[in-house]
């Protein structure tokens, strides 16, 4: 526990402190297919320079340090926002609405690591079997930055990036220092190794960016894209999320289904976008009434959908569908979401071609209560 506690510029009764009050956890769950790693722990926040998600692991090859991903700020206007953050070219990459995977080699293998800093069985399972090892053997210090989007996915399941999991790289940085690529480096470096990237959409000067981004949000929103994150192409500067309209309601929709789940914060700070994008879209009425007509529906018709439910008896689920190809990843994988407190329950694997489809639900117990509560005939206090 010395060398990990050193790796962070901690005393060994620091490191000991740390875990005590929770900020150091366990990263993953001691297993076989994990073989390369002896101990691993995240940070819970940041401490010092190091970033929360920060993996902190003793490695077959030594201690292993993995920054965690940087924060992104988000912009609420485009203008003067753009060009008040950014001097010269910016680049306007996708964002794609998945999760956060950083991917890096320990010892012989491969191992993915989720936005806290928890590697994951499901997504390492599906990394080792897309990426092979060329990258990290020709660039040992450095980790590829992805979003893991499609249906099977457990985290942020959807249909528009296709059926299966898949990655796509928006950073490539230096796992030990976070220091980023340039656009034009990761660009090649994408291309060299046959990786898929996010895509960028346009790199224009930070001076005219508001009228370009806006122009793209519009046109992506339609097709039901999450939103655009700029960023300099030099990576010097911190870069900013901005997102569509369908994505902010697509998001509360989401949230008043699950509304128990899901806090006030995240549902009023969507409606705030949308206030301030309605009026820097200088909306005619016609507009400004479709966005009104889209909003109220996304607040409304899912969580009628949830009281229906609770009505008819049943309990509120969020169910995806995962694919496993060794049984044994999928017994790793419950026993990853215990430990992350999910209340879960998984059907039985069902055999398809050299895989296994399992669902997943993740039951939402606070929503469920709440509206059976009150169908009960109870006061909402
Ligand atoms: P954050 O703390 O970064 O704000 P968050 O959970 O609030 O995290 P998001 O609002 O989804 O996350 O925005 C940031 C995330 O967007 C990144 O962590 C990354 O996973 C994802 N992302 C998708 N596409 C890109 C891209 N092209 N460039 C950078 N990040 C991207
Ligand atoms: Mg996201």
């Amino acid at each position: 526990m010395k060398e990990l506690a050193n790796a962070i510029g901690v005393s060994h009764p620091a490191f000991k402190e740390l875990i005590r009050r929770d900020v150091l956890r366990r990263a993953f769950v001691r297993h076989p297919f994990f073989s390369d790693v002896f101990e691993a722990y995240r940070l819970d926040r940041k401490v010092g320079e190091f970033e929360e998600g920060t993996l902190i692991a003793k490695t077959v090859e030594g201690v292993e340090v993995v920054r965690g991903f940087p924060k992104i700020k988000r912009a609420l206007t485009l203008y003067p926002t753009i060009r008040r953050h950014f001097d010269g070219s910016v680049a306007i990459e996708e964002k794609m609405n998945g999760y956060n995977v950083r991917v890096v080699k320990f010892g012989k293998n491969l191992y993915a690591i989720t936005r806290g800093g928890l590697i994951c069985p499901y997504t390492t399972e599906k990394v080792r079997m897309l990426f092979d090892h060329t990258f990290f053997n020709d660039h040992p210090n450095l980790m590829l930055c992805c979003e893991a989007v499609g249906e099977e996915s457990p985290y942020v399941p959807h249909k528009l990036y296709g059926d299966r999991i898949d990655f796509y790289v928006f950073d490539v940085r230096d796992k030990r220092t976070n220091e980023p690529l340039k656009i034009v480096e990761k660009e090649r470096i994408c291309d060299e190794y046959g990786f898929k990237m996010a895509k960028i959409f346009d790199v224009v000067d930070a001076k005219n960016a508001h009228e370009v981004v806006r122009d793209v949000v519009e046109r992506i929103g339609r097709e039901g894209r999450e939103g655009v994150v700029i960023k300099d192409v030099e990576m010097r500067e911190p870069p900013i999320k901005y997102t569509t309209s369908q994505a902010n309601c697509s998001d509360l929709s989401y949230g008043f289904r699950y509304f128990g789940e899901y806090g006030k914060d995240f549902l009023f700070s969507r409606l705030i976008r949308e206030g301030f994008q309605s009026w820097e879209f200088l909306e005619d009425d016609k507009a400004m009434m479709e966005r009104a007509l889209r909003i109220g529906k996304a607040i409304l018709l899912s969580m009628v959908e949830s009281i229906k439910e609770v009505k008819s008896g049943k309990k509120i689920y969020e169910s995806c569908r995962l694919r496993f190809y060794d049984l044994e990843v999928l017994e790793l994988f419950k026993e990853h979401v215990r430990r992350l407190g999910v209340n879960a329950k998984f059907s039985e694997p069902k055999k398809d071609g050299n895989s296994y489809v399992v669902y997943y639900m993740k039951y939402m117990k606070s929503t469920t209560d709440t509206i059976k509560h009150i169908l009960e005939g109870n006061l909402w206090s």
